[in-house]
């Protein structure tokens, strides 16, 4: 299964259902009944955490220094969600922990 993805949900970050039907064509039909589920963004509506097999699209964030206004956002819920590796420099820019990001497995 598959939830409806990138092609109408706002959250999607891949195309679930293109994903799903490739899966469908390489792994049906089989002896084991395998249960393999596709969401999009990890709200993981498509519940992949409770299948024998779950993928879940997420995204890598890129950070563009001369774009960011320092207002702070991306710290704050990287605190309060996240694995706490960003702050705010004294020229307002973000900076991200490199050790820390590494113990979170996000350097
Ligand atoms: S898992 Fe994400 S992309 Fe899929 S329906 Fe839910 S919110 Fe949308
Ligand atoms: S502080 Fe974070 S959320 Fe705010 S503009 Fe810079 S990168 Fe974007």
């Amino acid at each position: 299964m598959a939830c409806i993805g990138g092609i109408h949900c706002i959250k999607g970050n891949v195309n679930t259902q293109d994903m799903a039907h490739k899966l469908e064509k390489i792994i049906y039909p089989n002896p084991y009944h395998i249960k393999i589920s596709v969401a999009g963004c990890p709200n993981d509506c498509a519940k992949g955490h409770f299948q024998d097999f779950g993928i879940i699209g997420c995204t890598k964030p890129v950070y563009d220094i001369d774009r960011c206004i320092g207002c702070g956002a991306c710290v704050k819920k990287c605190k309060g969600a996240a694995t706490r590796v960003l702050s705010l420099n004294d020229k307002g820019k973000v900076d991200k922990d490199p050790a820390a990001a590494l113990v979170a497995g996000n350097a």
